[in-house]
């Protein structure tokens, strides 16, 4: 028997484990579970979901159907008109109750949410649950704010929700909260791993009187999942999972007109500068990887220390490493639980058995169960496939590096783009790199820290659109208004005039030069009437090829300051004025309409511009810790565009100014009915100081174009104002690098109505920068 004297000697925990019984009672009474469909349970063909830290089986729940997705698809569409035509008041009066629901409950949820996770809980009562209180209560603020400060905005309409099995309801609060402060109804599928706490809410919610079919659940596996993202009456999808799964998704909705998000996977840097606290950083490393067992998206798994500490560093983790406990989940005193399922223990410990770097492991852990011990893979070269690949598991792999250079470029290298911590007592070499790497969220001298104020999302293959913040509702609203129908493509024909008297064939311009195309096609540019007005070339693959590489070569562009990029928006615009006359001739020949009052408009909207240029601020965000959350808009990088058939000019420098003003750079398809608009601007371009490959123009067909566009793995996103059938196809071969679309889908874009804030969200990216202060 152990004495009191033994414990101080050993300093051993006994056993802390928190009570079930509420919740097992519940489980008893309730299951087993159907889906939840305009406030009632429908039940379905029974599967069952399992305790992973002992392999018990927890409830048997539903399998959803297509046919449930659609009964659930069809609750969400008939009570959405009268959700979202209630006051934003009365919305965040709904929105208050659930958080308040959460708050009453978060025992018996957080208990629920450990027994179907293996999650600690720990971290499920003091990290996810007041997370899941503070989204409903921050959103219950922007339904009040809404008719204020977001004008001209209103709900999507249905929104299809899918989420993982990692934090299966601090997920659903961050979809379901925003989605239903800005007027949208949901259908919600929770991961087949972990249903439970999401039926749980439900019930809390039809408690707190939330009108039947706003918030419809269906359970079940990924082809659940598939027949929600295909239903086509679904309006938007927002997604947060697998980055394979994620692009499955960007395929099989392209071309529909639903809008998307997705949050996706991760292999994020903690990089350890030799002036950094090491204990703290040490701390912060245990959290960053072990927190959830490393199931978790924005995990730190990929260590990068200075060379100079990188040994000393090594054993004081492996020493706290060896301090780590593992076990009983529900155990308060335990830092690790149990991997999602046993099939994952399997998983990581053949990525980690294959690996050639040194393997340091901490021990024991529970013979039964998923359980994997926490485990750290030092000598490894960035390039090794555990370096670059996903582990989703308690395995941490380091590298060294010896300047903030490579520093950089190693955290750099790597296809996702999620978060990056950063630990170094330099202010100033802090806030210097932040801007540099690579992620949609950075902490400076912290990890994993979280708020609904803060926007959450990533770049390159992690996916698009921000989670939280102000940023966060742009994903659940669409401007008012109707769009219009664009007219099919029309391109006018006519009799190419005798040779000699045709003007020069203008060439295409790349890298700030006119560059002969590839192919050496050309095409005749006729007016309306069939005039023939000259001849433009036919622009190749190969050509698209050249553009994207002399923009992606001017990345000088993006580390411009604002005021330097207004002032060229500016020049741009005194060169235009000075060719007014010609510009208005030019668009009166290829569209019969007044040219003059096009180009004063293109001038405005010029200017308009470069007054953006250094005025689309950041915000600090209200976060609650001792520490700023800064959301900062950074440009997008390589952005293809193709023009719009109407009032080209217009549309054109709109895109063009956009896109520069936020310090993109730009390969433009011009507009195919008028594109000697787009190739007389290069003399506009030429003379203005537009460094070379910020903008590049190339003419020839839309539809050719577009796949070679669209698919470019270093173009980062891609647009579509062309009255071509376009839009498909390009976020088709989006999926390839993820990039982001905004495309038309066959609607007239109103370029005479400025809507700058579309253009500056869609040519930025939010980058949220975390610092902590204080001592
Ligand atoms: P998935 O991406 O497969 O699953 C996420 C969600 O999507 C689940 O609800 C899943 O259903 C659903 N789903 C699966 N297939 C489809 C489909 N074709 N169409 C629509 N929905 C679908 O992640 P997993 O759970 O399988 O985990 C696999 C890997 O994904 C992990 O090892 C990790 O690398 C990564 N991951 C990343 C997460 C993140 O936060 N970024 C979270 C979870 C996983 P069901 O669960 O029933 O299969």
């Amino acid at each position: 028997m152990t004495d009191v004297a033994d414990i101080f000697a050993t300093l051993e925990y006994g056993p802390a484990p928190e009570a079930d019984g509420e919740v097992r009672a519940w489980l008893a009474a309730k299951a087993p579970f159907g889906h939840v469909i305009d406030g009632a349970q429908v039940m379905g063909d029974g599967f069952k979901t399992h305790n992973p830290a002992t392999g018990e089986v927890l409830a048997e729940v539903s399998q959803g159907t297509a046919a449930d997705v659609d009964a659930a698809v069809k609750a969400a569409r008939r009570a959405q008109p009268e959700w979202a035509a209630l006051s934003g008041h009365q919305r965040a009066r709904h929105l208050y109750a659930l958080a308040r629901q959460v708050q009453k409950h978060a025992r018996a949820l957080a208990v629920l949410e450990t027994l179907d996770t293996g999650k600690p809980i720990r971290e499920s009562r003091d990290i996810d649950l007041p997370l899941v209180a503070r989204h409903f209560y921050y959103h219950a603020g922007m339904a009040q704010l809404m008719a204020e400060n977001l004008p001209g905005h209103e709900a999507i309409g249905v929104c299809g929700q899918i989420i993982p099995w990692n934090f299966p309801l601090l997920m659903l609060a961050w979809k379901v909260a925003p989605a239903l402060a800005m007027g949208n109804t949901v259908v919600l599928k929770p991961a087949e791993q972990t249903p439970l706490t999401a039926l749980m809410f439900a019930e809390l919610a039809q408690a707190a009187g939330l009108p039947k079919g706003v918030l419809n659940i269906v359970t079940g596996d990924g082809t659940t999942g598939a027949a929600l993202v295909a239903h086509p009456d679904v309006d938007k999808i927002a997604f947060t999972g697998s980055t394979t799964v994620g692009r499955a998704i960007r395929e099989a909705t392209a071309g529909t007109g639903k809008a998307l998000t997705l949050e996706l996977g991760g292999k994020s840097p903690y990089i350890v500068f030799d002036d950094a606290d090491i204990d703290s950083a040490v701390e912060g490393l245990v959290d960053a990887i072990w927190f959830n067992g490393g199931q978790v998206c924005c995990a730190g798994a990929r260590l990068l220390v200075h060379e100079a500490i990188a040994d000393r560093f090594h054993d004081k983790l492996k020493a706290r490493m060896d301090g780590l406990r593992v076990g009983d989940p529900l155990d308060k005193c335990i830092d690790v639980g149990s991997l999602i399922a046993a099939s994952d223990c399997a998983r990581v410990a053949g990525l980690v058995e294959q690996t050639e770097g040194e393997v340091y492991q901490a021990g024991p852990v529970p013979q039964t169960g998923a359980f994997y011990p926490p485990t750290l893979i030092t000598g490894l070269h960035s390039s090794d496939p555990l370096m670059q690949e996903e582990i989703f598991g308690p395995v941490l792999v380091s590298t060294t590096f010896r300047t903030p250079v490579e520093a950089v470029q190693l955290a750099n290298n790597t296809r996702y783009g999620l978060a990056a911590s950063l630990w170094t007592e330099n202010v100033n070499l802090a806030l210097d790199l932040a801007p540099k790497l690579e992620a949609g969220i950075i902490w400076v001298n912290a990890t994993n820290l979280m708020d609904a104020a803060a926007g959450f999302g990533g770049t390159k293959e992690s996916g698009f659109g921000r989670e939280g913040g102000w940023a966060g509702l742009r994903a659940y609203t669409k401007p008012v208004g109707d769009a219009k129908k664009l007219p099919a493509l029309h391109i006018p024909t006519g009799e190419m005039a005798a040779a000699g008297t045709l003007d020069r064939t203008p060439k295409l311009y790349i890298g700030g030069k006119q560059a002969r195309p590839d192919g050496g096609y050309v095409r005749g540019v006729f007016g309306p009437k069939g005039a023939c007005l000259g001849e433009v070339a036919e622009a190749n693959r190969k050509d698209i090829r050249n553009a994207v590489e002399a923009a992606a070569k001017a990345s000088g562009w993006s580390k411009t300051s604002g005021h330097l990029r207004a002032q060229i928006l500016y020049y741009m615009a005194e060169n235009l004025s000075a060719r007014a006359d010609e510009f208005a001739a030019r668009l009166h020949a290829q569209t019969g309409q007044d040219g003059a009052a096009e180009v004063e408009a293109a001038l405005d909207r010029l200017f308009t511009c470069a007054a953006w240029a250094d005025k689309y601020e950041g915000r600090a965000a209200g976060v609650p810790i001792r520490g700023i959350a800064l959301g900062m808009p950074s440009p997008v990088g390589v952005i293809g565009a193709f023009a719009a058939e109407q009032t080209p000019l217009l549309a054109m420098v709109s895109v063009v100014g956009a896109a520069m003003a936020m310090g993109n750079r730009l390969v433009l398809a011009a507009p195919e009915t008028a594109p000697l608009t787009a190739t007389d601007f290069y003399q506009v371009l030429d003379t203005s100081d537009v460094p070379g490959g910020v903008v590049n123009i190339l003419t020839g067909s839309h539809a050719e174009l577009a796949p070679h566009l669209a698919g470019h793995m270093e173009v980062d996103a891609c647009w579509s104002f062309s009255s071509a059938d376009i839009s498909g196809v390009i976020e088709r071969e989006a999926a390839g690098n993820l990039k982001r679309t905004w495309v038309n889908y066959g609607q007239a874009h109103d370029f005479a109505a400025p809507q700058m804030d579309r253009f500056l969200e869609a040519a930025t990216e939010v980058k949220t920068i975390w610092v902590p202060y204080g001592e």
